[in-house]
């Protein structure tokens, strides 16, 4: 496994300065997987003030330095090198009580979430595998380091990571580490929500999440009320194996079921207003009619996401949906450039206000003048919409 550059100095300096260190966790798996790595975790033997002082020439954030992590900067790279810890006593089953520091990188790899994340390599030593992670990754096999009850307990939030790392790597989850994540998915309570949000985004948008998610429905439940229906979820499965990975698509489809709760639910789990207003413009306007190219601007004009994410959500809703002309019949509306807006119309406010209109009428008639424009009963003219103004009586 040949390393970058700065993760190999950092290595060797810590080394030369009598500390054990190593590039561990998700790196590790990441480039057994053959998959891009996006940051380089060290492990290392040395406390974080000795870290700090071997770096001495070089830039350092004292990132977690109460939890032993400490970044240096390298080149532009940054590298997270965390000293040696064991963790203890889990009281609100997520934060560990109190950290400690240990010589032991076996102690290290021990507190790990899951062999396949518990593994060391060194670029002399080669990989050190205290748990099996190595088989585990060519079985394709999710399994908590020790006892899944204790781990699961320990901090709910792994219950999610397994979840997660089955849906983005399509590995299973090993029997008993998926019995006691079932078993205790009432401790994601326990965890917060931003942090459920971000895994939850991985886990729905996995490139597995299909068959990875089958047998996970509850642990979904949790935080999503209304899930109770074991049918329902297979289908949902089914239909995100039609559509892209798109978060605002598969929330979309996730709540499709409960649409009146879809604001709430999302506004409970925080996510931030801008995905929650994508998908709940999605699900105002999932029954929209897609046959013309009037019923396709008439969408256009209200729909705050672009075109095919608004697409693959309903081609997987709804698979009798002629996904192919909506899109073509799209593509015409933007080659020609239809109006779709009021911006878009050749008459705007000063218009109407010189035609003696004022406050609400005007915002009327500019919704008139674009209904007539999108069923093509009016010419998009200043002329033609004026006219039609007149004959309808509003000015
Ligand atoms: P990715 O960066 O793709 O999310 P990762 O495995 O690097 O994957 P991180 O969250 O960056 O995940 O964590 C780095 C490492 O720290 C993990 O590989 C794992 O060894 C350990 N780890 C992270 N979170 C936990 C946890 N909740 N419990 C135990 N170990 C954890
Ligand atoms: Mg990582």
């Amino acid at each position: 496994m040949d390393l970058p550059a700065p993760v190999l100095q950092a290595v060797r300096m810590l080394n030369d300065s009598g500390f054990e260190a190593y590039v561990i966790g998700g790196a590790v798996r990441n480039r057994i997987l053959n998959n891009p790595v996006h940051d380089y975790d060290l492990t290392t033997s040395a406390l974080p003030g000795q870290v700090k002082q071997v770096f001495s020439r070089y830039r350092t954030i004292d990132t977690g330095i109460r939890h032993g992590t400490v970044t240096v900067i390298i080149s532009r790279m940054h590298l997270e090198i965390t000293t040696y810890r064991t963790e203890t006593s889990y009281r609100d089953h997520r934060h560990p009580d109190a950290v400690a520091f240990t010589s032991l990188l076996r102690d290290d790899c021990a507190r790990r979430d899951f062999t396949i994340n518990a593994m060391a390599y060194h670029p002399d030593e080669g990989l050190i595998d205290y748990f099996g992670g190595y088989d585990d990754i060519r079985s394709r096999i999710i399994r908590t380091v020790n006892d899944p009850r204790q781990r699961f307990e320990e901090d709910a939030l792994r219950i999610l990571r397994a979840v997660r790392f089955a849906s983005e790597l399509g590995f299973d989850i090993e029997k008993q580490t998926a019995q006691a994540l079932l078993e205790q998915c009432g401790d994601l309570q326990y965890v917060s929500k931003e942090r459920i949000i971000q895994e939850l985004g991985r886990i729905l948008t996995g490139a597995c999440a299909p068959d990875a998610l089958k047998d996970f429905r509850c642990v979904f439940a949790v935080f999503i009320g209304g899930l109770t229906d074991e049918e329902q979820w297979q289908h949902l499965l089914r239909q995100y194996s039609r559509c892209s990975r798109n978060l605002n698509v598969r929330l979309a489809l996730l709540l499709n079921s409960q649409k009146e709760n879809a604001e709430r639910i999302l506004h409970d789990l925080k996510y931030p207003n801008e995905i929650t207003d994508a998908v709940c413009n999605i699900l105002a306007l999932s029954g929209m009619p897609l046959s013309s190219r009037t019923d396709i601007r008439k969408l256009l004009s209200r729909l705050k996401v672009p075109f095919e994410t608004y697409l693959s959500y309903r081609s997987a809703a709804d698979p009798d949906i002629s996904t192919a002309e909506a899109l073509s019949l799209y593509r015409r509306i933007e080659e020609d450039r239809d109006c779709v807006s009021i911006r878009g119309l050749a008459v705007d406010g000063n218009d109407l206000r010189e035609a003696g209109l004022q406050g609400k009428q005007i915002g009327s008639a500019l919704q008139t003048c674009l209904n007539a424009v999108m069923e093509d009963r009016a010419e998009n003219t200043k002329d033609a919409l004026l006219k039609l103004l007149k004959d309808q009586n509003m000015i």
